[in-house]
This record gives structure tokens, sequence and C-alpha cells, in this order.
């Protein structure tokens, strides 16, 4: 509870206040900005380890957008725009991103010459060690370790010279957990698995298995079998069913139950069904933007809501319906609304600089979701395009006319399924923005400018800004005075666009 925020608020009864309107106040802190902790509640069931959500769009989130946004720590949630089994299969490329376990190792035959080896090493500019050795029916005979290679005996000529044989194995299916703990135990660095005709079908390398198992890379967003999480969304009412069993049979972590307009009865119903038949998946339920909204979703066992009506950069539901509510006003309405019942508030859409983030945290969110911001990396889906010599990216709505046209997911989140291409009303736009780079460089400014927002709050970690952050009311001439100003630009920075 914030009872300044609250005070703060309640001086607005009924305006709608967005980022640009307030600046965060700084305060006493006596620790670092990198000391503070980024962790947050992704759902009420569910923590990441920095506060961030790539946008359920097709310009934006396919499987390596999720894939990055995991391993920076965050997640990235596949857009509906696809065919079920089509979402299904990036949702199982994520999944098996990281197990740690090489499908298909390189593997030789006991007849093979040493020099055939180091040879055919170099070709493939294979940096590792550790090749399992096969007979000419190709079962496992032996290993090879780089000791063999290194200590081998001048006059040997063939690997079955040096290679180990009998060399411990494990059955195919074998998990992360169980091989960490048979290589420890038998001091391996490599442990094949063999099938019953004695067939390799897999290998461990222990340095992998031990960075997921003991965490040492702790920025990854894992489930407890060290796979990434991701998420993924889909439609209200009763035209997802099918498409929510194969998403989980895929083995999707959280599902996103996405609407333009999520207080309404075919979301609340759908949000439902998914608590109820699928208990081990998490939901996120939304687009909202009041707290009766939010509360309503809540009641149908949503683990968190999403709020944004109208704010993203591509959305034109405010010109087009007159529609919505300024976003900090929203995400403190939802926050305030859900207090103490645990249900996380995502702020959805609005999102321009890496400022805007701690806004949306200290109005009340646990996490922000992006767009825009990510739409321009080497990761998003979207069309990589040249103009005037510059590099940008394709960038639309879900709710414009050529994403309505596209997919069935648009179409529903914007309740147009059944009608023609004629009698389409869009609620987006289509554009593109500059290329960024990787997603991980874009995370770094994020996560080092939240960082920075959180030792000038002096609060340790969100949470911590929840209860403690505090805004002034911005006026046009303080926001001309936020922005840089009386100077020409002449290099662009990493973290700011004019
Ligand atoms: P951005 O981060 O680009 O400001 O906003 C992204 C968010 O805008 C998405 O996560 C989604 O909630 C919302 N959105 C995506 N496409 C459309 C659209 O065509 N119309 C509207 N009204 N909202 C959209």
């Amino acid at each position: 509870m914030n009872k300044y925020l609250d005070d703060f608020m309640k001086t607005f009864p009924y305006e709608g206040l967005t980022y640009d309107d307030v600046t965060l106040v700084t305060q006493y802190a006596d620790f670092l900005p990198d000391d503070t902790s980024l962790e947050t509640n992704l759902t009420s069931r569910t923590r990441m380890k920095i506060p961030f959500m790539s946008a359920a769009m097709d310009t934006v989130t396919e499987a390596p957008m999720a894939i990055a946004m995991a391993l920076a720590g965050g997640i990235g949630c596949i857009h509906k725009n696809l065919e079920e089994d089509d979402q299904a299969k990036e949702v199982a490329k994520v999944k098996n991103y990281l197990n740690g376990l090489i499908a298909s190792p390189v593997c030789f035959h006991a007849d093979d010459d040493i020099s055939f080896l180091r040879a055919e090493k170099r070709r493939m500019g294979l940096k590792f060690n550790g090749f399992p050795v096969l007979d000419s029916e190709d079962r496992l005979v032996g290993m090879i370790t780089s000791s063999d290679m290194r200590f081998a005996p001048m006059e040997a000529k063939k690997l079955r010279d040096v290679m180990q044989p009998a060399p411990i194995t494990a059955k195919p299916g074998t998990s992360l957990k169980k091989a960490y703990d048979l290589m420890r135990a038998a001091k391996v660095g490599k442990l094949p698995l063999v099938d019953r005709n004695g067939r390799v079908v897999g290998l461990y390398s222990f340095t992998d298995v031990q960075r997921l198992v003991e965490n040492q890379n702790p920025t990854y967003n894992c489930d407890d079998k060290f796979r990434l999480r991701v998420s993924a969304s889909v439609s209200g009412g009763k035209g997802d069913l099918t498409r929510m069993e194969k998403l989980a049979d895929a083995g999707v972590d959280v599902v996103v139950v996405d609407s333009a307009h999520g207080h309404s009865k075919g979301i609340m119903d759908m949000t439902k069904y998914i608590v109820k038949h699928f208990p081990k998946v998490d939901v996120i339920a939304g687009n909202i933007a009041t707290g009766e909204a939010a509360v309503a979703l809540a009641k149908s066992g949503a683990h968190a809501v999403k709020v944004g009506i109208g704010p993203g950069s591509i959305c034109t539901t405010r010109v087009v319906c007159g529609v919505g509510i300024p976003q900090l006003t929203a995400v403190y309405n939802a926050a305030k609304a859900l207090r103490g019942s645990g249900v996380a508030v995502i702020a959805d859409g609005g999102i321009k600089l890496s400022g805007d983030v701690p806004k949306a945290l200290a109005a009340g969110a646990d996490s922000v979701m992006l767009g825009s911001v990510l739409a321009g990396t080497e990761e998003s889906p979207g069309e990589k395009i040249y103009q005037n010599g510059r590099q940008y990216v394709v960038y639309r709505g879900m709710g414009s006319m050529a994403a309505l046209k596209n997919g069935k997911g648009s179409r529903a989140r914007y309740f147009q399924d059944n009608e023609d291409e004629d009698n389409l009303v869009p609620q987006g736009i289509e554009g593109m923005v500059p290329y960024s780079g990787h997603v991980k460089s874009i995370m770094t400014q994020f996560c080092g400018g939240l960082r920075a927002s959180l030792g000038y709050c002096g609060a340790k970690s969100i949470d911590e800004l929840h209860e403690k952050g505090k805004f002034y009311r911005v006026t046009a001439a303080g926001l001309r005075e936020a922005r840089p100003h009386d100077i020409t630009i002449t290099k662009e920075a990493p973290n700011y666009r004019a």
C-alpha cells in the first residue's frame, strides 16, 4: 500500500494520466543501482528475473524472440495469427532450446584414424572434445575424450587404440537432473543416451548440464526442468479450445487470453475453462483498463491481468472508437483494485523509452509488455527492409487491416471473426521501426535504465518501488525540459531516439 501514490492519484479523480504526464521523485538510497533486484511476479504463481514480456503480435514474437526474452530473464508471448499447429511448434522450439541434450552428437568409428578425427574437427570447426565411438554397425563401443587425444601413444593409429571402452551410458529420455547426478557420481564429462540396440540417440555434456542445473547463469527464465519458459496467446469464447490443447501439449507455461476488450464474457469464460482444465498453465487475461475489470478477471481465476486499452504505438482504438484510459491511470486502477490478491498486473503498450518502465511499475504494474521497443530487433519476425540507406523492420498492429486480413487471431481479438474483408474496421496501423540489433542489447539498456531508476527512487526492488514510488505531475514546460533540448543530436544513443 502506497499512501503517497493514492493521495497523488486522488487529485486527478476524472483525469487520465500517462507516462509523460509524471516524473518519479528522487529518494534517499544507501545502496548502488547494481545492488537492486529486478525480480518480479509474472503471475501470482510464477516469478521472473526481469519485468519484461514481448508482445503477442505477428511482427514481434515467434520462437526466436521468445528464446531471446527468456534467456534475458523475461518471457515472450507467441502470437495467435498462426495456425494452431504452427503456434504449438513455435512453443515447442522454445521449450526444446535449452535442455542440455545434444540430439545428434558428432560420432566417429572405432576404425577411423586418429588423424581423421583431428582433420574432421578442424574441418567442422569443432571446439569441443568428447565423441562417441561406434562399431561398424553404429553401436556404441567407446568414448574419446580430450585426454585420450592428448596422451595418445605415438604408435597409436586408430581410435579403437585410444578410446575409453564400455563408457557409462543412460537410457533415452533421461532427464537433465538425472544426467547431472549420474555424471557427477561417475565424474564423466559426457553421457551418451543409448537405445536398446546400442545406438546413440543423444549426448549430455557436463558443462551445459551443470550450467543449467546449478543455474550458473542466473539470467535465464527457466521452468523446474530447466527449460526456457514461454507464453502464447489464445482467443476468448469457444473458438480456441483445440489450440489451447495443442499449446499445452507443446509445454506452454503461460497462456494469454487476449482481446481488445478483456472485460467481456468470452474472455472470462475462456479464462475459467483454462484454469479448470489446464491447472498447470498460468493464465493471463486482458486487456482491460479499470479496477472493476481487473477484479472480474481475477474472480474468473486469472493469475495476472494485462492492462492497456489504446496506449500502443500502432493502436488507433482511442481515435477510431473514442475509448480507452491513459495508461498510467489504467495501470493504477487495476493494481489498486487487486491489492492483496496476489494477482499480477502487466502494463501492455505505450512504453517508448526505458524511463516509462519504472513509472509503470511505480503505478502498480509488476511487469511491462513491449511491442515497438522490440519490433526492430534481429529476433522479431517482421520483414527487414531498407529505405534511404537505413534498415527498418515492418511493425503493424494486430488490429491493422493487414493483420485482420491475415489471421484469425487478429479478427478474434477485435471481435470481427465473421466479417467479409470489405467490412473489416481496423483499430491499428501498419508501419516500420528502425532496425535496432539484438534483443540482448535492448534488454541491457532497459534493465540498466530500470536499475538506475530504482537507485534514484531509493527502492532496492520492484516490490519496494510499489511501496514508496512518488510521482510529480509534469507540465508541458517540464516535458520539454525532460527531453534533450536546444541541441542538434549528432550521435544516436543506444537508449534514446528523438
Ligand atoms: P507498443 O509496445 O508498440 O506501444 O504496444 C504494443 C501493444 O499494443 C500490444 O501488446 C497490444 O496490446 C496492443 N496492440 C497491438 N496491436 C494493436 C492494434 O492494432 N490496435 C490496438 N488498439 N492495440 C494493439
